[in-house]
């Protein structure tokens, strides 16, 4: 094995000799301008490719001859990437090629569940698969580099970027960004492997933490909690490998990120190690200029020297970066630094040996949308769904009989992706109707109706509609509220009359999540929750589907409403999936990581909250001069690690091998669980920790392992954890990374609440 490791070692140290040697070589022939082009990326427009009249270059394409971009984002399509990178290898005198990058998010044309959604599963084989099947997408059809993943924890839910992410917790954050990059860069970080992209973390750093939950907003904390509460899933990313970072839109501490030299530079590349290179977000250098540090050449310097090598889109890097050398505001070891990790990206990438191996246009046919990766989309898509309900097992339903699916979003194929699925095949998706009718097949009738609008207001419907909340000059418009309320109400209400059971489908759609999709109410809006009130009215059996790309308010639904699934977004075989869970071919496994709330004013609310010098039972009425409301209880309506199963499970009590553990020590925590239903099923296990006195405060709760078990009806195992003093560090006020002796409260449970506990002392 050392022999082994010792050989690794070498040969990765000649690696990087060669490529040290072959880039030096390279830089010493290049002119200034030539070094700050590699620093410039611009974005281009989806599925087109620069546009050649009478065989002359477009203009993007003369900047690529010029030498003057690094890379280029937001073009698909092998052939096209190809025809670019070709001007960039043949045309430009140094013959560099370019990156590729793209917002490979939830998949790329076979879609997954949205990232949120993915993270319900706990099932890291699966979330690593995603990736991977993505990158293999991706990866023939020209990409190298993706901007994922996305890890940013998020405990508000009006940020409609929680979405993107993993939830509210940092240790499951971190097991996810790890597993994602994984999925994406292979096991052993080695690009030579077939089917490996350059993954890029995003968005370092906080940028979850967005004041009000108003995106591109303000954020602030101390170091402390930035480091024991946000930090791990980045942390995680690049201790993995992870090839790049991608610098966040907010500023800390009065600094935007993009200039922000603690964080880029103090933590992520000095204290981290990361040896990749940052790439700022979308125009994220010129928008400096609105907070307010500077004009233009100000906040392009700026961000150089804090430790962006990259500038996506603002052209502030490639317009300003020469006068500021010439006037001495930056100096050339600056642009050579950063020049010196793009190309090592490319090196790596072995785009220097290869400028085409992404571009595989037979492969990319043969892999896109294939039926094996949308039967992997399914299996992801059975595990990534949630049952929040399921009063006198009204499901699973029975295949038979007459099944109503009601609702704006029971028939909406192309918002199934998701809400970043640009390069999904949003039409071919299955929606919710179609999947329930091909699973009922002959055996009964199913029927649809929409019921409602959307949203109340038209002119937000329709930009709701249109891409990404644009409505594009040209772009066909879906007509939206061009029936009376009233009349789709009717319609949908004789349609329940008339049926055995009502599967209302509502939520939100796909575009009211994701960037720049804040929502002061995260609720089901009030058209659709008509359209249920009236629904549950009919004393028809009620199964609500909800689509949604964060936690939404259903406190009604919850106290009236017999069974709520939460199918989030599921991708490309969506209907297929919900159908199957509805149906019972698929038991449902999610469970939550975001906290769900009872109502808009307990938000931000998550589960590993610290206790307050005045702490207030949970679930207990109003008492003056505790910490709690006068109109609603402390406790969430869904606890975080929350959700049901169609059989049970019984957990006995927790057993330590030892109630002490010195600090170098090992002790082992196990309980038995046993499925005492009459299904096989998947079951998460999770393990929490309490630090009951420390020098700092500490949370309530903090998870610290999981495991997700397969169990058959009537099975019982013994769950074990091994726990070290590393599971029990934090970072201090004076953020050094430490475990203190004393009392620790050991719990294991099935969600957060509802868990055994047992003591254990560090000596
Ligand atoms: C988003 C990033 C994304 C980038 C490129 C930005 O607006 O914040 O997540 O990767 O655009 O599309």
């Amino acid at each position: 094995m050392a022999i082994l490791l010792v050989a690794f070692l070498q040969v990765n140290a000649q690696t990087g000799q060669q490529m040290d040697s072959f880039i030096s070589k390279l830089m010493s022939q290049m002119t200034l301008e030539e070094k700050i082009g590699q620093l410039n990326l611009p974005v281009s427009n989806i599925f087109v490719s620069g546009e050649r009249k009478d065989g002359q270059l477009s203009p993007l394409e003369q900047r690529i001859a010029g030498g003057e971009l690094g890379g280029l984002f937001g073009l698909k399509g092998a052939k096209q990437i190809r025809e670019m990178q070709k001007i960039a290898v043949e045309k430009s005198r140094l013959h560099i090629p370019l990156l590729f990058g793209l917002d490979v998010i939830h998949g790329y044309e076979t879609t997954f569940p949205i990232p949120l959604a993915l993270s319900t599963s706990w099932n890291m084989e699966l979330i690593e698969l995603e990736a991977r099947v993505s990158a293999t997408e991706a990866g023939n059809d020209g990409i190298n580099w993706v901007f994922s993943p996305m890890v940013d924890i998020c405990r508000d839910a009006r940020w409609g970027r929680i979405a993107e992410g993993p939830g509210e917790d940092p240790y499951l954050g971190a097991e996810i960004a790890k597993a994602l990059v994984r999925g994406y860069q292979g096991r052993n970080n080695d690009f030579s492997v077939e089917n490996t992209v350059m993954a890029c973390v995003k968005h370092y750093a906080l940028y979850g933490a967005s004041e009000a939950g108003r995106d591109y907003n303000t954020v602030d904390m101390s170091r402390q909690r930035m480091m024991n509460e946000y930090m791990l899933p980045y942390k995680a990313a690049s201790e993995q490998g992870a090839g790049s970072f991608m610098a966040s839109f907010n500023e800390f501490e009065g600094i935007p990120v993009t200039a922000n030299k603690y964080l880029l530079n103090d933590v992520l590349r000095k204290q981290w190690g990361f040896g990749g290179f940052i790439v700022s977000d979308y125009t994220g250098v010129s928008e400096m200029v609105n907070h307010g540090i500077g004009d233009l050449q100000t906040v392009s310097a700026r961000a150089l020297d804090a430790g962006i090598d990259m500038d996506m889109v603002s052209e502030g890097f490639a317009s300003t970066l020469g006068k500021s050398l010439a006037e001495g505001k930056i100096t050339v070891a600056h642009i050579d630094q950063a020049c010196r990790k793009i190309l090592e990206a490319k090196y790596k990438l072995g785009l220097f040996s290869d400028p085409y191996k992404f571009c595989d246009e037979e492969r990319s046919a043969r892999e896109l949308f294939s039926l094996t990766n949308r039967a992997v989309s399914k299996e992801i898509a059975d595990e990534s769904q949630v049952l929040l309900k399921n009063d006198n097992k009204l499901l699973p339903l029975k295949k038979s009989g007459r099944i109503a699916v009601i609702g704006p979003l029971g028939d909406a194929a192309s918002d199934m992706p998701g809400c970043w699925s640009l390069t999904g095949k949003a039409g071919e998706s299955v929606s919710l109707y179609q999947g329930v009718k091909t699973a009922v097949g002959a055996n009964g009738t199913v029927e649809y109706s929409k019921g409602s609008d959307l949203v109340a207001d038209s002119l937000l419907e329709t930009k709701l509609n249109g891409t990404m909340g644009f409505v594009i000059p040209g772009m066909p418009v879906k007509k939206v509220h061009d029936r009376k309320p009233e009349v789709l109400l009717k319609e949908a209400l004789d349609l329940a009359q008339n049926s055995d059971v009502v599967i209302a489908a509502l939520g939100e759609n796909s575009n009211m999540n994701g960037e720049g999709a804040s929502r002061s109410i995260p609720d089901i809006p009030e058209p659709q929750a008509k359209l249920l009130r009236s629904l549950v009215a009919t004393g028809k059996p009620v199964v609500l589907v909800i689509f949604t790309g964060r936690p939404l308010i259903l406190s009604w639904e919850d106290a009236n409403v017999p069974a709520i699934l939460n199918a989030w977004f599921p991708g490309s075989e969506a209907g297929t999936s919900i159908a199957g869970i509805l149906f019972g071919d698929v038991n449902p496994s999610g469970k939550l990581t975001t906290t769900f709330p009872r109502n808009a004013g307990q938000i931000p609310l998550y589960y590993n909250h610290k206790n307050t010098g005045r702490p207030y039972g949970e679930d207990q009425a109003y008492s003056r001069f505790r910490s709690n409301y006068i109109d609603v209880v402390n406790s969430p309506l869904y606890p975080f690690g929350f959700g049901l199963s169609y059989t049970s499970y019984t957990y006995g009590d927790i057993k330590l091998s030892a109630p002490e553990m010195t600090t170098n020590g090992k002790v082992t925590a196990s309980i038995r669980v046993t499925n005492s239903g009459s299904r096989d099923g998947k079951e998460i296990v999770q393990l929490y920790i309490r630090d009951v006195y420390s020098t700092s405060t500490r949370p309530v709760k903090e998870l610290k392992a999981f495991r997700k078990i397969f169990l058959k009806a009537g099975e019982s195992v013994e769950v074990a954890f091994d726990l070290t003093t590393e599971d029990l560090k934090y970072y201090n006020h004076d953020l050094d990374y430490v475990c203190e002796p004393g009392d620790f409260d050991v719990m294991i449970g099935p969600n957060s609440r509802d868990v055994k506990a047992a003591k254990l002392t560090v000596k």
